[in-house]
């Protein structure tokens, strides 16, 4: 009886996930979708990858260092982003996106932080964290009114942080008070990335602080709205052409239609979209990790030292196979979080692995790959010095490594996936 239960739910499985378009349409479904590689791209996965490293390549690379000493990214870049389908990869076409998987947002995430990792943030916010909100707890009202405009040239920026809520989010300070047809918003902000560029500010506030957590909802607030006033920007280690500034709100008007969801549900619409957004913080950092390493091995091919290629030493080619060995690691920990999340399986664990190893491996090869330079490493001439300096955060936004860890722990601790 036990087999028979194992017998069908895994036929389940096998149905959920032969249902879904990331599934290669050559390939003849049977018991073999369980033991398909990580690597086995659909059609569509392959072209997007392949389109964004083009993009990327003829778009993107010749601006990065002058966007990262402008501070900022080049209008028409943005618009080029929007124009490709860069910013709602799986909105559905209904709402003008372009229809495709998580997985897929993954992938374009980590193609284009291989070349500017402030560009992958750029994209993963979009798709990650903004779409996300409005797709899953909007109104067919607020949807229709805000989907077709984020496809096509609407910034938005998540609003969580505030100066004395970080990882303990929930007991952020910014309050939320009906009043008639209007919600009233007071508090800051901090460390909002896109915030001068936004056109949309999904904002947590708390509008029953006596109920601590449970009090807080949230609100969708346009640019334009009566009180929103954009603060400092962050001067940051890395990541400088995504700007990243305080927002404050004074006595912010928020029509009352302009709640998302229900009112005290918003710390579990922000964890729900955290979990998924660490997948694509962990591509971001894979990007870092590969982009890096594309950029520094040929190097080791041509430098010469003690008469050989400083490649031909042992003690960096042992040096070089270990980081190849852990990006691979890294990649599968992500490529894997990204299918479950496609597939509906549980993922959160998983996600959480994927970010906190990416993250931390992202210093370590971006460090190594600047010692394998020489001094033409610690160069601002060279890239291998900014993508160390954008790496960093990766242990710090959505979710420090050790909240990481705490996640993980947790599900060990319940032994529940
Ligand atoms: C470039 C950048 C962009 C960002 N973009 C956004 C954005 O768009 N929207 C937004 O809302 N936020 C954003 N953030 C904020 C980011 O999510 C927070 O910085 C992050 O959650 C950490 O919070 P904190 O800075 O307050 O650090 P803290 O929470 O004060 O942490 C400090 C240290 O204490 C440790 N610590 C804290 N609690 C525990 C615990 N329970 N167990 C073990 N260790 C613990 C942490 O791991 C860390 O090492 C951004 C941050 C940066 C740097």
């Amino acid at each position: 009886m036990n087999n028979l239960r194992r017998f069908i739910s895994i036929t389940q499985l096998l149905r959920t996930i032969q249902s879904k378009s990331w599934v290669p349409r050559q390939c003849n479904m049977t018991s073999t979708a369980i033991n398909q590689s990580l690597y086995n791209f659909s059609e569509d996965e392959r072209m997007l990858k392949e389109t964004v490293a083009r993009f990327g390549k003829e778009h993107v690379e010749p601006y990065v260092r002058e966007m990262e000493e402008a501070g900022g990214f080049k209008p028409e870049l943005i618009q080029a982003i929007f124009d490709q389908g860069l910013m709602s990869i799986d909105v559905p076409l209904e709402y003008g996106g372009s229809g495709q998987t998580f997985f897929s947002v993954a992938l374009a995430i980590e193609e284009i932080s291989k070349i500017d990792p402030s560009v992958g943030l750029f994209i993963d916010l979009s798709n990650t964290l903004i779409n996300r909100l409005f797709l899953i707890y909007g109104t067919e009202e607020q949807k229709s009114h805000f989907l077709p405009r984020l496809t096509k040239n609407l910034v938005g920026s998540f609003c969580l942080s505030e100066p004395t809520s970080g990882s303990d989010a929930f007991s952020l300070k910014t309050t939320a008070k009906k009043q008639g047809d209007y919600y009233i918003l007071n508090g800051t902000k901090m460390w909002i990335s896109n915030a001068e560029i936004s056109g949309v500010y999904l904002v947590m506030a708390n509008l029953n602080p006596q109920a601590k957590h449970k009090g807080i909802s949230t609100f969708i607030v346009d640019r334009d709205t009566e009180g929103l006033r954009i603060g400092k920007r962050e001067k940051k280690l890395g990541l400088k052409a995504s700007s990243t500034c305080m927002v404050h709100f004074d006595d912010c008007k928020v029509p009352a239609k302009n709640l998302l969801g229900k009112e005290g549900e918003g710390y579990k619409y922000a964890i729900s979209m955290l979990n998924e957004g660490r997948i694509g913080i962990a591509a971001q950092m894979i990007g870092i990790c590969q982009g890096t390493f594309d950029k520094t091995i040929p190097y080791t091919k041509e430098r010469k030292q003690f008469g050989q290629r400083i490649f031909d030493f042992q003690g960096m080619q042992h040096q070089i196979a270990s980081l190849a060995t852990e990006i691979e690691a890294a990649r599968l920990l992500t490529y894997n979080a990204a299918r479950l999340r496609d597939a509906k399986l549980p993922f959160v664990k998983e996600a959480a692995m994927a970010k906190l190893y990416a993250s931390e491996l992202a210093g370590k090869v971006t460090s190594k790959c600047i010692d394998f330079m020489g001094g033409l490493g610690f160069s601002c001439e060279y890239p291998q010095e900014k993508f160390f300096r954008d790496c960093k955060v990766g242990t710090i936004y959505e979710g420090t490594s050790n909240m990481q860890l705490n996640t993980i722990a947790k599900f060990i601790d319940n032994l529940e996936r």
